[in-house]
């Protein structure tokens, strides 16, 4: 069984997504913020043949997400009419919500969907983690598997996991906190990026966002204050008397991070002077160069610097919240 990703540009930087099982001629798809990017794709993804669509999932309710949906449902027949699921009842034509870790079978294409909560850009943001249904038959190609290649027509290998993450995370970046908070951003986060008991090693984890902002992203955080240049400049941190750390130390980065997201910007930077997209990108990667998620995890600083805030946890939002701001002000 070969499972293939179809990526769907559309508008000046949106993304939608399509799993497509070539042999079946079915596919799920990623959000329909237009209607006829998606059905184009589908047409020549399966070279003008039949196919049938199982599912429309939908990460959620903003119209550059979900506009193209009843005009999508409207091009099938009523009885070939996919559902559509999220977790919004703002989404146009819902049917199905899903809930924070329900899976879903898209038995006709082969594939699992789970539901991974993720509210703060919207209260009903919702990740889909993919996997292959059954793993059988699919190409074990894991060790020489080279993810980016999977928008160019590459099967997806055995024992990986897909994560279509809407506006809830980006290359390089996060969501605008237009509904959520702080909390739910750190929250959203940790659960992509759980700390300890993710089954699916990072390696094996591909993101695939819903624009393609990496290049911004990464300006934004390589022009971050370097730790190690503030400590030369001015000592050691030592926390306010009054709690909260202040610019610039509650923005600063290591030099190690920033040396990694130098590099990941110009590999970035590469690429789409090549016309090409900067999707997917590995979590582990991600996890490196990503200062959203790096801050979640109290990577840029160290564990026993809690700003004067109650515990580790607190210091984290506050840090990621302050830079959420920091980013919305670049
Ligand atoms: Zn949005």
């Amino acid at each position: 069984m070969s499972i293939r990703v179809v990526t769907i540009p559309y508008r000046a930087d949106n993304y939608a997504y399509a799993l497509i099982n070539t042999l079946r001629r079915t596919a799920v798809v990623v959000d329909v913020g237009d209607s006829r990017a998606a059905l184009s794709a589908l047409e020549t993804a399966f070279a003008g043949k039949d196919y049938a669509v199982e599912g429309v999932m939908i990460t959620h309710h903003h119209g550059d997400h979900c506009a193209g949906v009843r005009d999508f449902l409207d091009s099938f027949e009523e009885s070939r009419r996919p559902p559509v699921l999220g977790n919004d009842l703002r989404i146009p034509h819902l049917t199905r919500t899903l809930g924070h870790g329900e899976v879903v079978d898209f038995a006709p294409v082969g594939v699992r969907a789970r539901g991974i909560f993720t509210p703060y850009h919207t209260l009903g943001a919702m990740t889909f983690a993919f996997t292959l249904l059954s793993d059988g038959d699919a190409p074990d190609t894991a060790t020489e598997f080279d993810g980016r290649k999977l928008g160019t027509g590459s099967a997806v290998p055995a024992g990986h996991e897909l994560l279509f993450t809407g506006d809830s995370l980006f290359i390089g970046g996060c969501g605008r906190m237009f509904e959520g908070t702080g909390d739910q951003l750190h929250a959203a986060m940790r659960r992509l990026f759980p700390p300890n008991e993710c089954p699916i090693a990072e390696e094996r984890r591909w993101i695939f966002p819903g624009h393609e902002y990496t290049l911004s992203n990464y300006r934004f955080s390589r022009s971050l204050p370097v730790r190690e240049k503030l400590e030369a400049e001015h000592g050691p941190y030592t926390p306010p008397p009054a709690g909260e750390a202040k610019e610039p130390w509650i923005l600063a980065i290591t030099s190690e991070a920033h040396h990694g997201i130098t590099q990941a910007e110009e590999a970035a930077a590469r690429r789409i002077a090549a016309g090409m997209t900067t999707v997917p990108i590995s979590a582990s990667e991600e996890r490196e160069t990503n200062v959203f998620v790096r801050a979640s995890h109290g990577m840029d600083f160290p564990e026993s610097e809690q700003d004067g805030q109650p515990d580790a946890f607190a210091a984290q939002i506050h840090r990621v919240t302050a830079l959420r701001g920091a980013k919305d002000r670049s």
